[in-house]
């Protein structure tokens, strides 16, 4: 059977679709065209609440079930994700906007996720640790930490569920997720299809609300909840973790980034070009791994810049429904206008715009031309805040000193991609950039079986790899005396 927008239509609690308590809706439109694609409940605290417990209820019997069990359920998830990919993907390109190329590769993304933790699940080893007195045997256990509050952002609608979720079912936790509200039938389509494999009812709800504030803050405070895990801007991250840290509560953030893009004269420069045309302009810039602040080596600039100008000629903007299109829009109007904020702030304090900085299309979508901003300073927007479009702002350098005084971010420290041949070079690189993860001559280093997460204002914990299951597992330590 297929899965469409009028299947993810409602908020999921205790196993059961529900429209909730109030008779207001949260109206979802398309990116690209403007049209309402439908709706979504538009909950209040008390329906938020009831998610809550209905999690809380079903702990118990989800942490106790044998983690090979656990497994088989996330595997049954994955392959149900694999069977639907193509709605899944159509549903996150009506939502989103992204090409339906780049929603299929999210698909597989995200699933990848899934089946990663159905086994991680079952590694969850505790230890024994030599005790230093006779007779004494000290054991340590490692439990899931207990009902998780899942947040996530509009961006990758339906990876950033799984990439929480995954972990949080794996290690024996039930969930609350609340997705973004311009986004919410990804999230609830990744919900029914968990709920198809045999995710037990209450181990997975789904909340849709226009008030996050409160409504997040209902959950947050429950005393049920014992972890958030959230996905979104440094702005609501710091709201979130001061609030999650006032109730002592656990809490894995992944914020916004500024990734610095690096390319020495040493580099093999169609290859530093290629990875940069892919990763600037994906989902129209709008990543919290995309590069932001691109540092071109003075010898090799200009041809960089030509040869980089070349291959935007190539972008084809429109609907992402559309054959051949390879840049959708961006998230709404809003978005559009901050861009265009950021590049005439730029242009006003002295950088050149070649080519782009126009809206795109007849208006009717939120398209915006991709856009190059060379002459960038350090006192610009575009080199201080989260553009979050696709702009890309180029700074020339002359040696490895120079860059790094300017290449790290004050505060943002999440992705950074560098270019080069020189080993030693690469190395010295590494060690001087103050980010989560770093691609070497690599624009894509993400994937389901590493460490992902920020330092700094990007963020606290880690998702991915064995790392990603830590954030919802908590030690017991036993001491025997026999
Ligand atoms: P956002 O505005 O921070 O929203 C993220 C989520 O938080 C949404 O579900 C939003 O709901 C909710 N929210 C907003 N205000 C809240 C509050 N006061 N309390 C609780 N929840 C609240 O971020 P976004 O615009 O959706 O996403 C883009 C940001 O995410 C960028 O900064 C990007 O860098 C970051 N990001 C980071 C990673 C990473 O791995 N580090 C990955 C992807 C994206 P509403 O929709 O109702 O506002």
């Amino acid at each position: 059977m297929s899965l469409a927008i009028s299947d993810c239509t409602q908020n999921f609690i205790q196993g059961e679709w529900t429209a909730g308590t109030s008779s207001a809706t949260i109206p979802v439109t398309n990116p690209a065209t403007g049209d309402l694609l439908g709706s979504v409940p538009d909950c209040r605290e008390r329906d938020a609440v009831r998610a809550v417990e209905a999690a809380e209820g079903a702990a118990a019997r989800w942490a106790g079930m044998p983690a090979v069990e656990r497994e088989r359920v996330l595997l049954r998830a994955h392959d149900l994700m694999l069977q639907h990919a193509e709605d899944l993907a159509q549903i996150i390109t009506l939502e989103e906007g992204k090409p339906l190329a780049e929603a299929r590769a999210e698909v597989s993304y995200g699933a990848s996720f899934v089946r990663w933790y159905a086994a991680e699940g079952r590694r969850l080893y505790g230890d024994i640790v030599p005790s230093p007195d006779p007779g004494r045997h000290l054991l340590v256990f490692r439990e899931p930490v207990g009902p998780t509050l899942v947040i996530t952002p509009w961006n990758d609608p339906f990876a950033m569920v799984t990439r929480k979720v995954a972990p949080a079912l794996a290690a024996g936790c039930p969930v609350v997720i609340k997705p973004a509200r311009e986004t919410p039938f990804s999230a609830a389509a990744a919900v029914r299809l968990f709920a198809e494999a045999g995710v037990p009812p209450g181990v997975i709800n789904l909340v849709t609300t226009s008030r996050s504030g409160a409504v997040c803050d209902a959950m947050l405070s429950h005393l049920a909840i014992r972890h958030v895990t959230f996905t979104g801007s440094t702005e609501v991250g710091k709201l979130l973790g001061a609030r999650a840290g006032a109730l002592v509560k656990g809490m894995t953030m992944e914020l916004g980034g500024h990734a610095p893009f690096v390319v020495f004269e040493d580099a093999d420069l169609d290859e530093a070009v290629t990875g940069l045309l892919a990763r600037k302009f994906r989902n129209a810039g709008q990543t919290c791994s995309c590069p932001s602040r691109l540092f071109l080596q003075e010898g090799i600039a200009d041809a960089f810049l030509e040869a980089f100008i070349d291959g935007m000629k190539r972008i084809v903007v429109g609907n992402g429904m559309a054959p051949g299109v390879t840049m959708g829009p961006l998230i709404n109007p809003a978005a559009v206008e901050k861009v265009q904020a950021h590049v005439a702030d730029a242009v006003a304090k002295g950088a050149r715009v070649i080519p782009g900085g126009q809206r795109h299309g007849d208006g009717r979508g939120s398209f915006l031309a991709p856009t190059v901003l060379t002459h960038v300073r350090p006192h610009m927007l575009v080199a201080q805040d989260e553009t979050f479009g696709p702009v890309a702002p180029f700074f020339r350098f002359r040696d490895e000193a120079e860059l790094s005084s300017i290449v790290n971010h004050p505060t943002y420290g999440l992705t950074g991609y560098c270019y080069t041949r020189d080993l030693s070079r690469a190395f010295r690189v590494t060690a001087a950039l103050r980010c989560g993860f770093i691609g070497l001559n690599d624009p894509a280093p993400q994937s389901a079986e590493v460490p992902m997460g920020g330092v700094r204002e990007s963020g606290v914990g880690r998702e991915g790899g064995r790392w990603g299951i830590d954030e919802f597992v908590t030690v017991k330590y036993v001491s025997l005396r026999v």
